[in-house]
């Protein structure tokens, strides 16, 4: 942003305008703030070479605007545009365009506005006006506007501050005008127009009655060079709630769904506890059914049905009214998949939308569920859910989203015109609604990925409106995918800035620890630990190397043992831009090809990574245990370290394992390894779980080419087992001292014990099916059941059952210590009473606020002020729980990419589908879900005819050719063929899955 310096001017009559307002503090004492603004005249208007602002003090800043202003069919002589407030609010995917060219003018009045009304938003106007600065053919300059004296205005009486505004930007513009002419007048070619850009129809009256030219956003697009691209991008703003869009507007459509309920009746019930507000997650196998998670209901509520559903969509959170518990229901049994159900609905249809493909899906589904909630009564009653339905939006929490164009909606007279018309965008994420918008490039963009917003969904549309934003790239290229992947998981992927680099040592790669010396602030208070056997165990290729570790034989008889950490926390400081941008990023995220660092690579890669051979800041853990792997003592403390070896856990574990070896560094790891068993037969004693979850790995030809060759389990040796239990020996011990010397702010991770109504269903169907049976009452009574569900017959019967226990779990999570109950500190998972995250702080934020609390809890550094804050701590936790539960859900979705692609190549080598072994894990009235454990794999098979479903048993009884009829049951092992399909109309590769054995499900 451009920044002035205001000089205050003493005299009395140069202070000619106050600002009065009332705040409320916190307290809610009500106090009266008096802004003063002292005017002045030399405020630039920011148009280059203009003759009545050449003599201004330079403002720090060239002036932007181009002389004769930027070209336009409406204003021959050039034009300069000033848009308003809602201009920038609803229209900012038009700015940032690239065939977007004006000379631009921002009035701070609108800046400001911006800056309250959305800071996402004001964070994109304020780079629209950095960047506009660099570009060639247009500019963008911000104008002081309220600070000069003849574009200030004053409230009038009775005057509300949306007419302030619109005043005084109506006020600039006609100051501009004249000033331009001024300036221009020497020449013989009229001056450019200064056109005020207001979708508000009583503003551009005003405007017209003071003859200054306006436009609507749409007609000024209009008349720019590139008005059909720009045409996309437009938002279909308007009508922002329901009771604009009655009578008139609605055009005599009938409504499809409920009106909202007003925002002060949603928030009073709320708040009186009638209603339940959450965050609404569509149910990823029926497209009319979803789930709101209300902490005041404990347990999520079940919604069902598009008039229920009422327009929410994933990630919004909404206010739901429960229905009385007698008409509560479980989840529909049937797989509804949007794609088939709408396939054949008509985009630009909106007259007959009740008699289109979509309503008679809908009907049908809905008789169905009539039949169901009498079955239901009589059914398990463990099943029903809470039931209700959505009545307001307290938040719409939409964004951009990656989708296809449904080839099938383009009109068929218009496949190749450049014609407007409306199409569907098919949202790559399954679980949201498709999006109807209007576009002129349809054909360019068939076989594309587009980024499309959402701006409206009426109650008179089946579907919410949204435009186009750009597009990303071919349907399944490399890059266009990957883009995609880390838009859709929200991951901030830029290149680090200047400012953010600029925070780097100035030495760079050639940074070395510096020779210890007496005065050496790098060595102050650093324990010298560069002779100590330490190495390093990682998988393959590791380049951030966090942790090292080392083990000796202690004179009495006691072992040393140290964890060594990277010291990030030495070249992140506090506060400055790498640390507010890591802080942004939460965490590393790891694709299948390609990493998105947290920090930049100068730090992960080299001067924090624990190379071997070379020397580096740790920050250690050094404990001193029995044989028995008892801690008799525990130091934390700042050291250098060499670290001797890199292994690989392979490596390391035939190091350990050849009998020959008797070197120091060898004999390290296996005392290190001999402690490591004990410490994890005492954390299963305590009943930490042992949880699974389907790990693949996926195999690359070579490291340049990003062609899969195969999919792999990860595999588990001793020495993973190894790193494991120190890192989390050095985690709890960590947590313990800097939770007692910070009890408010101390930075913690727990994992709450799963409600019990999470275990329902898988118990009830290990009972049924297997009978056995899980004790949930505690962590260590569940993991003593798990161990018992083996089935001699199908080994991976276990693994199984342990991936579908680690569903029904809550996520863990870091907390601020003094935020919650000390008797919700506890790591279930782990069996810990505390946790915290310690050994990763090159890949993960939360770490280094540890490593800064620790080294304030050990005298090294005091506490940052932030760091005292719980309100601080807490805000930057929100932000990397959030980014670390997007990071895996990026990583699953990268690795599904590529098993998609291996499954691909290898059907293509094998001319037809792969075949595989797996599980069926849930049956519905029309297929069953199965779960391939060697790819990782879910996948649905649904079948065409009706067939024999037992909800009780869990089971689908099909009818076979021999005769009689074969059951499909959960937990039964089949095997399935596995093909990857595009679909026709929005070239997605599917993987598609059908039953060949124990019969074939094709002809079902
Ligand atoms: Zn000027």
């Amino acid at each position: 942003m451009v920044e002035i310096t205001i000089r205050k001017r003493p005299r009395e009559e140069e202070l000619q305008a106050q600002r009065k307002f009332f705040r409320k503090t916190r307290k809610g004492r009500v106090i009266k703030v008096l802004r003063e603004r002292y005017l002045r005249d030399d405020i630039g208007c920011g148009v280059s070479q203009c003759s009545l602002c050449a003599a201004l003090p330079s403002p720090g800043q060239a002036p932007a605007l181009p002389l004769s202003g930027s070209p336009h069919t409406q204003f021959p002589t050039g034009h300069h545009l000033l848009p308003d407030t809602n201009a920038f609010l609803h229209q900012m995917d038009l700015f940032e365009h690239p065939a977007f060219s004006a000379s631009l003018i921002v009035l701070q009045t609108v800046m400001e506005e911006v800056r309250h009304r959305s800071l996402p938003l004001f964070n994109r106007l304020r780079n629209l006006v950095r960047n506009g600065a660099d570009q060639e053919g247009q500019g963008c300059w911000v104008f002081w506007n309220e600070f000069r004296d003849e574009t200030a205005v004053a409230r009038e009486e009775g005057e509300g501050p949306n007419d302030l505004n619109d005043r005084a930007i109506r006020k600039a513009a006609a100051w501009y005008s004249t000033h331009v002419a001024q300036a221009l007048s020497s020449r013989a070619r009229p001056p450019p127009a200064v056109v005020l850009m207001t979708d508000d129809a009583a503003n551009r009256a005003q405007a017209e009655n003071a003859s200054i030219p306006s436009l609507s956003v749409r007609q000024y697009v209009a008349g720019l060079a590139h008005a059909a691209e720009l045409g996309d991008v437009l938002s279909v703003h308007g009508p922002a709630d329901d009771s604009a869009a009655k009578g008139a507007e609605r055009g005599g459509r009938p409504a499809l769904y409920p009106e909202y309920w007003p925002a002060a009746t949603v928030e009073a019930g709320v708040k009186s506890g009638k209603l339940f507000q959450g965050f609404f997650n569509p149910s990823q196998y029926n497209y009319l059914e979803g789930y709101v998670n209300s902490q005041a209901m404990g347990r999520p509520i079940l919604v069902i049905g598009r008039t229920d559903l009422n327009r929410a969509v994933a990630g919004d959170i909404v206010a739901v009214e429960l229905y009385p518990e007698s008409e509560w229901k479980a989840p529909g049994d049937e797989v509804v998949d949007q794609d088939v159900a709408l396939a054949n609905d008509d985009a630009d249809d909106s007259e007959g939308e009740d008699a289109s493909a979509a309503a008679e899906t809908e009907r049908r589904l809905a008789q169905r569920e009539a039949a169901d909630a009498r079955d239901v009564a009589r059914r398990n009653p463990l099943e029903r859910h809470p039931t209700g339905r959505v009545v307001g939006v307290v938040k719409r929490n939409w964004r951009a989203y990656v989708c296809h164009l449904d080839a099938a909606s383009l009109s068929s007279s218009a496949r190749t015109s450049q014609a407007q018309q409306t199409v569907f965008a098919t949202p790559v994420a399954a679980n949201l609604p498709r999006i109807r918008l209007r576009t002129r490039q349809a054909p360019a963009l068939v076989d594309q990925k587009i980024l499309v917003s959402l701006d409206r969904w009426d109650i008179t549309s089946r579907y919410p409106e949204g435009h186009f934003v750009r597009a990303l790239g071919r349907v399944e290229s490399k890059e266009a995918e990957q883009e995609s992947l880390l838009l859709e998981y929200e991951v901030p992927y830029r290149p680090f800035g200047r400012a953010i680099l600029d925070c780097l040592p100035g030495e760079g790669e050639a940074w070395i620890v510096p020779p210890k010396t007496a005065g050496s602030v790098v060595w102050r208070d650093r324990e010298d630990l560069r002779e100590l056997i330490i190495c390093s165990i990682d998988p393959p290729n590791c380049q951030d190397i966090d942790d090292a570790l080392h083990a000796r034989p202690l004179p009495n008889g006691n072992i040393e043992a140290g964890v060594h950490i990277a010291d990030v926390s030495h070249f992140v400081l506090p506060d400055n831009a790498m640390d507010t941008e890591a802080a942004a990023r939460g965490t590393t995220v790891y694709l299948v090809d390609k990493r998105i660092d947290m920090l930049p690579s100068l730090l992960g890669t080299n001067l924090c990574s624990l190379r071997p051979y070379v020397e580096r800041l740790a920050f250690s853990v050094i404990w001193e245990l029995t044989p028995d792997a008892k801690i008799v003592n525990v130091r934390f403390t700042k050291s250098v370290i060499a670290s001797k070896a890199a292994f690989t856990y392979k490596d390391a574990q035939t190091r350990k394992d050849d009998l020959k070896q008797k070197d120091p560094l060898t004999e390290s790891i296996r005392l290190l390894n001999s402690l490591a068993q004990k410490l994890r037969a005492g954390r299963m004693a305590a009943g930490a779980l042992n949880l699974a979850s389907p790990e693949v790995r996926i195999q690359m030809e070579s490291p340049e080419s990003s062609d899969p060759v195969d999919v792999e389990q990860k595999e588990q040796l001793e020495t993973n087992s190894l790193v494991e239990e120190f890192m989390l020996l050095a985690n709890i011990s960590v947590a313990a001292k800097i939770q007692e010397t910070f009890p408010q702010t101390a930075v913690l991770r727990r994992h709450m014990p799963p409600p019990p109504s999470n275990f329902e269903m898988l118990q009830d169907v290990l009972m049924k099916r297997k009978g056995m049976s899980l004790d949930i009452s505690s962590s260590g009574s569940l993991a003593a059941s798990l161990d018992k569900c083996v089935d001699p017959a199908e080994p991976a019967f276990n693994i199984l059952v342990r991936i579908m226990a680690t569903r029904c779990m809550r996520p863990a999570e870091y907390f601020c210590a003094g935020s919650v109950s000390r008797e919700t500190f506890g790591h279930y998972g782990l069996a810990s009473p505390i946790y915290t995250h310690f050994t990763s702080p090159i890949r993960r934020y939360a770490d280094v606020l540890v490593h800064r609390q620790l080294a304030a809890a050990i005298d090294y550094t005091p506490l940052h002020a932030s760091l005292h804050s719980r309100q601080h701590v807490e805000r930057v936790l929100n932000v990397v729980n959030r980014r670390h539960r997007m990071a895996q859900m990026a990583s699953r979705a990268s690795i599904e990419f590529y098993v998609a692609l291996s499954l691909k190549s290898r059907s293509e080598r094998a001319s037809g589908g792969v075949r595989e072994k797996a599980f069926i894990i849930r049956a519905f009235r029309n297929g069953v879900a199965v779960f391939v454990s060697k790819l990782g794999l879910e996948g649905l098979v649904t079948f065409k005819r009706e067939i024999n479903f037992d909800p009780e048993a869990y089971s689908v009884k099909v009818p076979s050719p021999s005769g009689g009829e074969v059951a499909l049951s959960v937990f039964e092992e089949v095997e399935v063929e596995i093909t990857v399909e595009k679909d026709v109309n929005t070239q997605r590769g599917k993987v598609k899955m059908v039953v060949v054995h124990p019969i074939d499900s094709r002809s079902l």
